[in-house]
């Protein structure tokens, strides 16, 4: 009853010893010249999933949400997403760095934004303003509790977009979490983003990796621009081998972090010490402590208990569920959350 259980991220997941053989064992050549054959399968799935023309490999889902900004802009365009978005927050305002773009956060609903929201934010053109050129949604959204859009709802963007000459990216960083609970499919994502990207190190237990997919000619861009980040690898195959293994074994055991971190928010919900519990959609929980107690408190004595997780405020603490959580794991945070008294 006393390891670490560790809800930090989805990202701290390590590879098991099957992912490890397979990697040892996948052949490899240098990506650089476009000549390793076990990154060239991972992208050739990942773009035929997505019914796609092409995909890329890159290092990390920052590297791939970057490349799209950089592709689908120009100084001085904008770009538009919900305050929460990852592109926005979390990726050293990368967007201004290496595209020199203006961005739009509009305020959503847990990381969501509407058709009309993004009609509204069209900017008309004039020289003193920025061109809005692209959207970004994220699905599902981190800062958004794990939320998550359906097709339905991405649709009716689109045809904004569409009507103004805009692109639409997705950050798909955890869209399989999404996926095992829509069963919406790949191809109909395909169908409704000029590029998507989607990260392999978190749920999907990969230790390093994102795909960005989109048309040929995006993808030819995307490259020469990875390699100018400093993105270009040359015996990549061995971390794409993981991701492959990533791919045909972890998607649907997703939907067990799902659950669990259902059951967390569950038990949340009705502990004193707790206001709010964001609605918990797929692996990820957040939740609100009362006046009085700080999230570091909180966290601090969870970490004598043998539970890690980080605070996503000043009293707002957030969980996320993995395939290092299992049904024990779980137990055991129940049963450290029941017995703490504030
Ligand atoms: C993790 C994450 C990314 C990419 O993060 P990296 O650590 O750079 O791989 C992008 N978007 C979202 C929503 C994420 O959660």
């Amino acid at each position: 009853m006393n390891r670490m259980i560790n809800l930090i991220s989805d990202t701290v997941t390590l590879p098991t010893p099957k992912m490890k053989e397979f990697m040892m064992s996948a052949p490899l050549g240098d990506d650089v010249f476009a000549d390793d054959p076990t990154v060239n399968k991972l992208q050739d799935m990942m773009a035929n999933m997505f019914q796609k023309e092409a995909a890329l490999f890159c290092p990390s889902g920052t590297m791939t949400n970057q490349l799209a900004i950089k592709c689908h802009t120009n100084p001085l365009d904008e770009l538009i997403c919900d305050h929460y978005s990852h592109v926005y927050q979390y990726e050293t305002g990368g967007y201004a760095f290496n595209s020199a773009i203006a961005v739009n956060p509009l305020i959503g609903r847990n990381g969501k934004i509407t058709a009309a929201q993004v009609k509204e934010a069209v900017k008309p053109v004039y020289d003193w303003l920025p061109i809005s050129k692209l959207v970004v949604l994220e699905n599902s959204c981190n800062k958004g509790g794990g939320s998550y859009y359906q097709l339905e709802e991405i649709k009716p963007i689109q045809s904004i977009c569409e009507e103004h000459s805009m692109k639409l990216h997705l950050d798909g960083a955890r869209l399989f979490n999404v996926l095992v609970e829509t069963k919406e499919k790949c191809a109909d994502y395909g169908k409704s983003f000029d590029s998507i990207s989607i990260c392999l190190s978190k749920g999907l237990g990969a230790p390093v990796g994102s795909v960005l997919i989109g048309d040929k000619e995006f993808i030819r861009q995307a490259r020469r621009f990875r390699k100018v980040m400093g993105g270009g690898m040359r015996q990549a195959g061995l971390l794409a081998a993981a991701c492959i293994y990533a791919m045909e074994n972890n998607i649907e055991r997703l939907k067990d972090d799902n659950n669990r971190a259902a059951q967390l928010g569950e038990v949340l919900s009705r502990l004193d010490y707790i206001t709010t519990v964001r609605p918990v959609k797929t692996n990820i929980v957040i939740f609100d402590l009362i006046d009085g107690l700080t999230a570091n408190e909180f966290i601090d004595y969870l970490k004598t208990r043998n539970i890690l997780c980080s605070a996503f405020g000043p009293q707002t603490v957030r969980f996320v569920t993995h395939m290092g959580i299992d049904d024990q794991s779980l137990e055991q945070t129940i049963q450290v959350l029941k017995e703490y008294k504030y």
